[in-house]
């Protein structure tokens, strides 16, 4: 009787033991969390992402046409700032992952394209046209290195037309160098923050985007183990006012989004696919409590929706969130000018991002 006394005694101390431990995991776990976050938020500012906005956006990027020079320009670019973050390259030695892509004679009217087999079948013809292209991408390992996470933005845009008459370069500032500059500062903020993510993440800056979503299509296509993907946040115009234009008519109104007259300016859309509905309900609660200056707005996102890079990550089931401010007048017109893109809303967005790439890390 004593002796299962001192045993059951000697139980429970054990148990009492290992679950002060447990919970002082967890509260060392959470001021881990809480610190990353603060510190993470307070790099992230209006005048950064402002400088990346007007850089990439200028008239010198020529528009930042897929495989030209000002696209070329505008990865360096993009290169250098996750150098000065001191975000890894998730390549070995380079932030470049080059590819090519092509598609048949021009008369063909037919998409530029990445898939192996109709490479090899347009090599085999007499002529073909040939794209060269480079993705960018960063890395910050995390205690999970087979669990990813990816965050990413297209930093392609339409080009110039040297027969427009006046203003000849399409800037694409809301399309898509605002969602270029907020995955910046993100970067930065991760890194700030020192602390190590539960699942790995990756930085992607694709090209070729308004070509045939080139950049993001080769990136998991070629991904050793796509289910390894967790989840994908996508950036892709996030500066301006999400307003409807009557000149878009094919353009249908999602389940839930706002009438243009009844935009809110600091409204952001959250298209996301349904494995992420508590993320999302999560982050408006977030955002709330951190008094960001910004007002989320949950929207559904069927998988293999076409319209940006989510698409070949939803081809292939793994969850998709999309920050999104809206369709405006001025896509892919010359008047995209960094004028026309709301700095403080980008800088709250960067907020609301660094926080939901955190969550989905951990
Ligand atoms: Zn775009």
């Amino acid at each position: 009787m004593r002796k299962l006394y001192f045993i059951l005694s000697g139980l429970m101390l054990l148990l009492a033991d290992a679950y002060a431990q447990k919970v002082a995991d967890r509260s060392h776990q959470a001021a881990n969390d809480s610190r990353a976050i603060n510190v993470g938020l307070e790099h992230i500012s209006k005048r950064s992402v402002e400088a990346h906005l007007s850089f990439l956006a200028s008239d010198a990027l020529e528009g930042r046409e897929a495989g030209k020079t000002g696209g070329r320009v505008a990865a360096e670019y993009i290169k250098a700032v996750l150098l000065g973050t001191g975000v890894k390259p998730f390549y070995a030695n380079t932030y470049f992952q080059p590819f090519e892509a092509y598609s048949p004679l021009r008369e063909k009217h037919a998409e530029f394209e990445v898939q192996p087999d109709s490479v090899a079948k347009y090599r085999q013809a007499a002529a073909y046209r040939e794209l060269k292209l480079q993705n960018v991408l960063g890395y910050v390992e995390g205690q999970k290195k087979d669990e990813y996470v990816v965050l990413g933005a297209h930093y392609d845009h339409i080009g110039a037309d040297e027969l427009l008459v006046g203003d000849r370069v399409y800037n694409g500032a809301d399309d898509n160098a605002s969602g270029v500059a907020v995955a910046l500062q993100v970067a930065k903020a991760l890194a700030a923050g020192g602390e190590k993510p539960l699942r790995s993440i990756i930085f992607a800056f694709w090209d070729g985007e308004e070509v045939n979503y080139l950049g993001s299509e080769y990136f998991v296509a070629g991904f050793a183990q796509p289910s390894s993907i967790k989840a994908y946040v996508n950036l892709d115009m996030v500066g301006r006012q999400g307003v409807l234009p009557t000149f878009y008519p094919s353009f249908e109104l999602p389940e839930g989004w706002d009438k243009p007259d009844t935009v809110a300016n600091n409204s952001v859309y959250l298209l996301h696919t349904e494995e992420l509905n508590v993320l999302g309900e999560q982050l408006v609660k977030e955002v709330a409590q951190l008094k960001l200056d910004l007002n989320p707005k949950p929207s559904a996102l069927a998988h293999k929706s076409r319209g940006s890079d989510g698409y070949p990550f939803s081809l292939r089931a793994i969850p998709v969130l999309w920050f999104f401010t809206g369709i405006h007048p001025e896509y892919h017109t010359p008047v995209d000018e960094p004028a026309g893109v709301n700095l403080n809303k980008l800088t709250e967005i960067s907020k609301a991002t660094f926080l939901s790439l955190w969550r989905l890390a951990n």
